[in-house]
């Protein structure tokens, strides 16, 4: 079978996760082979007569994460690697000057759930530089928030990226505020869900285009950054992220239960984002060595590159693109002017990425052709 990472600039895994059986689900319509393959059982041994004979379906992906995989084991495996990348450009040396102190964030975290598209996106980008996304895909009662957000015993994704990023900003010497906003977008309407009375927000970006912004979000954790640095407990962090979406949630125009109508169109996004707080002094002392010209030869470098990396739509993220593009009920091609929520994902869908997906199934029979459903789609992902 085919290797995990392509090349060095595009780069997508194909994982498959079932999770487990529970006590009321009697039978079994599928299981892992071992750690790339699973098989879906077309035969229905129910069937006393063996009238609906079939042909069992083995399918092949970078991994399958068996019933019995722990939280820890499908972070390592999918995710870890890609925030490490994300954060070398955390490290001393590595700064832009110029975004410094244009405001751009240095790195966000993004988590984003449509209905419809049965998917949540984590999206750890530093803008211009680096992006990494990893999409949940699967139907609901698959394992997706289990995977992605998980519980206080078992945090998921996106709370151990959080973690390594903190980490990180933490043995370094420069100055970091951190914040949450959570948001929905709903019939071309953005809502503050941390502040809901807030109205609806606009879209704003820089001259060039870059660093869309949402006006007057809310960033609800300002001092998340100190209370995680001091008593370094992801369980603090996963307590602080659990409150902020559930109270969110409840400020949420179609409750997340009742998601999977696709005409209720409400796509909710959660974003932390890591900012460099600078003193004033501090900052022109910046703007004196870009004047001086001290980072010049850097920075050309840099703007070429990005330029060049922003006009590139990673092949790997078309099914991505895709998804997206139906749920905003865009055409064919993403479009990101199209609407909001391709103006807020669209760095996620260009720039130099690194992609996961990993689709989620249900062992039991009764739910046998979303499972089909679900590793036809992963297959297709898995041969762009
Ligand atoms: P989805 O987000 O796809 O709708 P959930 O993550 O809510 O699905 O999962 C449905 C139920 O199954 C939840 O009660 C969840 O705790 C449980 N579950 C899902 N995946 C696992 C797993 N790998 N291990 C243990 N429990 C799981």
């Amino acid at each position: 079978s085919r290797p995990p990472i392509r090349n060095a600039e595009e780069r997508l895994m194909v994982a498959v996760r079932i999770r487990p059986l529970k006590a009321d689900e009697a039978t079994r319509s599928l299981h892992a082979v071992d750690k790339k393959n699973i098989v879906i059982l077309e035969d229905d041994r129910n069937d006393v007569l063996r009238q609906k004979r079939g042909v069992d379906k083995q399918y092949s992906f970078d991994v399958v994460f068996g019933e019995d995989s722990t939280q820890e084991e499908v972070y390592a495996v999918t995710t870890r690697d890609l925030i490490k990348d994300v954060l070398n450009g955390l490290r001393p040396g590595s700064n832009y000057l110029e975004d410094l102190l244009g405001d751009v964030p240095l790195a966000t975290v993004r988590l984003f759930e449509g209905c419809g598209c049965n998917m949540m996106v984590l999206h750890l980008t530093m803008p211009f530089r680096y992006n990494a996304t990893v999409f949940a895909y699967g139907p609901t009662g698959a394992g997706k928030t289990h995977t992605m957000v998980g519980d206080r015993s078992q945090p998921g994704i996106m709370i151990r990226a959080l973690n390594d990023l903190f980490e990180t900003v933490k043995n370094n010497e420069e100055e970091y505020s951190v914040t949450m906003s959570y948001l929905e977008i709903y019939n071309e309407q953005i809502r503050d869900l941390l502040n809901p009375s807030s109205g609806y927000l606009e879209l704003r970006e820089d001259s060039r285009g870059r660093n869309i912004q949402v006006a007057g979000l809310s960033g609800d954790i300002n001092d998340l950054h100190g209370r995680v640095i001091n008593e370094r407990s992801e369980f603090l962090f996963l307590e602080i992220v659990m409150q902020l979406l559930q109270k969110g949630n409840k400020a949420r125009t179609i409750e997340p239960t009742a998601m999977n109508n696709t005409s209720s169109r409400s796509h909710a996004l959660l974003s932390v984002t890591v900012r460099h707080s600078i003193p004033v002094d501090k900052k022109d002392h910046l703007r004196m060595r870009i004047l001086a010209g001290s980072e010049r030869a850097n920075k050309t470098k840099n703007r070429g590159k990005r330029l060049q990396e922003g006009a590139h739509i990673n092949r790997s993220l078309l099914a991505l693109g895709n998804c997206i593009n139906a749920l905003s009920g865009g055409a064919r091609y993403v479009n990101y002017r199209d609407s909001k929520l391709t103006r807020l994902l669209k760095e996620a869908l260009s720039g130099n990425c690194r992609t996961v997906m990993i689709a989620h199934v249900s062992p039991s029979s009764t739910q046998k052709d979303e499972s089909r459903n679900t590793l036809i789609y992963a297959d297709r992902a898995n041969n762009i």
